[in-house]
């Protein structure tokens, strides 16, 4: 639940609607840079990937906010049906269920309200969204999403609960997808016939199962509520629990206390039992390396100069030649910059119709045009390569772009040149 809430707060992971933003571990990544988020999803599918294939279920029963909050809602329900019952035992028990479902209710809206804002949080600022709740704001479409979503949370855990994950939820069938016969799973295991057939497996179960039928039935979670139920009871009479966490279908014992000298090796104990696993590991490390790598070498100030080709070049009213380009420039970082242009590679030529430094606030985007202008004399007739450098202060970053200046083929001396600009 702590992570759930965490995630978005201090962008660890969130997806930015609104401003277009991919927060990934702190890095802020513009829906431009494709290639980062592509990484940065596929990493996280082979995460979940290799942790259904080898944890089993882990994703459902410890993390799956959907599985939590039906849990926590559950209990409540419970806890206040037996408070009221304690407390209005003089009245009727149609009654007094009814006051408990009211009460339940009364606890379940501010709770739906929370849970809402830290869902809605991972795609709307959560600061922006605090002021839409404070202002109660049902109006404009942000509004009535997070009204929305408000109300099928509330009827999610009033009503449907785990029915969610057996009916709804299609990661549970895909994790099961994934599993093979070493994954981790829930057993029942009982070869000395200890069951004392109390049944507190089946109560604890918030799937409502018998895990004694069997550890690979589609309904189970491996939450492990029947694991703790198993213990309690013949833990009580001196035994050790029936029900555990095994590996695969042979069904060898995980995190229970084993002989050392039957001891798996130290890779097995923790999961690597076989050469899948083994494949997996090295691709999601390939795939760490290669993300860290990319967002490391992520420029702050992202800028794109393109030449513009309506007109190939215009003749200035002194003889030299004129190109169009665009500028293109993105402020990615948290920091105001600066961005200088200048040319090099075209003797005398120069940068007009723009300002020396052109300052960029943080998240900032601008769209410029300018042109480079050269004398008539130092460029050849058709086309010159150059470059144009882009130097970004306080980053103290530069890079150099190349591009082409159009000159015209025939003779452009300047005492010959007309009066004013001409195509
Ligand atoms: S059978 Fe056990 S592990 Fe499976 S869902 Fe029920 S309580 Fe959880
Ligand atoms: S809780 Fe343990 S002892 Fe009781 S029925 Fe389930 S497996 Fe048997």
């Amino acid at each position: 639940m702590v992570i759930f809430v965490l995630l978005p707060a201090f962008d660890v992971m969130r997806f930015d609607i609104v401003r277009q933003r991919f927060y990934f571990f702190g890095a802020e990544l513009w829906i431009s840079e494709f290639s980062i988020i592509f990484l940065s999803l596929m990493f996280l599918w082979i995460l979940v990937a290799a942790m259904a294939m080898i944890y089993g279920r882990f994703y459902c029963g410890y993390l799956c906010p959907q599985m939590i909050f039906s849990e926590t809602a559950a209990t409540l329900e419970k806890s206040i049906a037996r408070r009221m019952a304690r407390r209005l035992a003089d009245l009727s028990p149609v009654l007094r269920r009814s006051i408990a479902k009211a009460a339940f209710y009364l606890v379940l809206l501010p709770a739906s309200i929370f849970v809402t804002f830290v869902f809605v949080s991972y795609f709307v600022p959560p600061l922006d969204l605090f002021h839409r709740l404070m202002s109660l704001d049902i109006r404009t479409a942000g509004g009535i999403v997070g009204a929305s979503v408000t109300l099928i949370t509330f009827l999610d855990f009033a009503l449907v609960r785990t029915r969610f994950c057996t009916a709804i939820c299609p990661y549970g069938y895909l994790q099961t997808m994934l599993a093979d016969k070493h994954t981790l799973l829930v057993h029942f295991q009982d070869s000395e016939g200890n069951c004392i057939h109390c049944d507190k497996c089946v109560r604890a179960c918030p799937m409502g199962i018998d895990i004694r039928s069997g550890p690979h039935q589609l309904e189970c979670t491996h939450c492990a509520e029947c694991v703790d139920a198993c213990s309690d009871i013949v833990g009580k009479l001196g035994r050790k629990t029936l029900i555990r966490y095994a590996w695969g279908d042979a069904g060898e014992a995980a995190l229970t206390a084993v002989p050392a000298a039957s001891k798996p090796a130290w890779y097995r104990r923790i999961g690597f039992r076989d050469g899948k696993r083994i494949a997996i590991l090295v691709l999601l490390t390939v795939y760490a390396i290669g993300l860290s790598i990319a967002i490391s070498l992520r420029q702050p100030v992202l800028v794109r100069i393109m030449p513009n080709r309506i007109t190939l070049y215009t003749m200035g009213t002194d003889g030299s030649i004129h190109n169009r380009f665009r500028l293109l420039a993105s402020n990615r970082s948290h920091a105001k910059a600066t961005l200088d242009l200048s040319i090099s590679g075209l003797p005398a030529a120069r940068i007009v119709d723009l300002n020396r430094d052109i300052v960029l606030e943080p998240g900032e985007s601008l769209q410029r045009e300018f042109e480079v202008a050269a004398p008539a004399s130092a460029v050849a007739p058709g086309v010159n390569h150059m470059q144009i450098r882009a130097t970004v202060v306080p980053a103290q970053k530069s890079g150099l772009l190349d591009e082409t200046f159009i000159a015209p083929m025939e003779s452009t001396a300047p005492q010959k040149a007309p009066e004013g600009r001409q195509r």
